[in-house]
């Protein structure tokens, strides 16, 4: 037997089942496989369709689901098997652009190092292949960046309302450089809570901006 270099990096020996061969001529050779585990190395025969960009498709999903994963091989091949082949039968038994481009972004997904998750629910069968396959990339992000981009969407929204519904246009005030009266101004609590508002004024006429409190 010939002992790839892979091999030798991979913790773990490659796991036995008498389903999956293992072959001594290597499968299509795929730019996806540079992670530990692949099916090559985890002996896993991957050749189960006529068409090489099919076999090429579930072994991409299979090294890109093994990433930091020691989940038995034949759990890693049925995930990647399905995902494959519901993308197969969404675009009617086709392997077309449609077919190519969207197991690219699924893979692309599946290997994000950031998104260990994505992984995990896949493995452990909290998401189905088949709904896998319909999820936008904002449903697939890991969740802290989930966390994050609401955050960032309710924090826009704030500041979209301070600066529309608190501003008020008025009398009161005269513009410093050109003296107009039609001055909009909005007030903020700046420091602490006792003392007293600060005012942001706009001249309305000519742009001027000053604020005092
Ligand atoms: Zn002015």
């Amino acid at each position: 037997m010939v002992m790839s270099k892979k091999l030798l990096l991979h913790p773990l020996p490659p796991l036995p089942h008498p389903l999956l061969q293992h072959r001594s001529s290597g499968p299509p050779k795929s730019k996806f496989h540079q992670g530990p585990r692949n099916p090559k190395v985890d002996g896993v025969n991957t050749l189960l369709y006529e068409d090489s960009t099919r076999n090429a498709s579930v072994s991409a999903l299979y090294t890109a689901l093994a990433i930091e994963r020691d989940d038995p091989s034949e759990k890693i091949l049925d995930v990647a098997r399905n995902i494959e082949l519901g993308v197969f039968k969404q675009e009617y038994s086709a392997v077309n652009d449609a077919y190519r481009n969207k197991l690219r972004t699924l893979t692309m997904n599946l290997r994000n190092k950031k998104n260990p998750d994505l992984r995990d629910r896949l493995l452990t069968g909290q998401i189905a292949p088949s709904k896998f396959i319909t999820m936008n990339p904002n449903e697939m992000a890991p969740e802290s960046l989930k966390q994050e981009i609401e955050k960032l969407n309710k924090q826009n929204l704030f500041d979209a309302q301070g600066a529309t519904e608190k501003r008020a246009v008025t009398d009161r005030f005269t513009c410093g450089k050109c003296k107009h009266k039609k001055v909009s101004y909005y007030q903020m609590q700046t420091r602490s809570a006792d003392e007293p508002l600060t005012t942001f004024c706009t001249c309305e006429n000519c742009g001027n901006r000053w604020k005092f409190s």
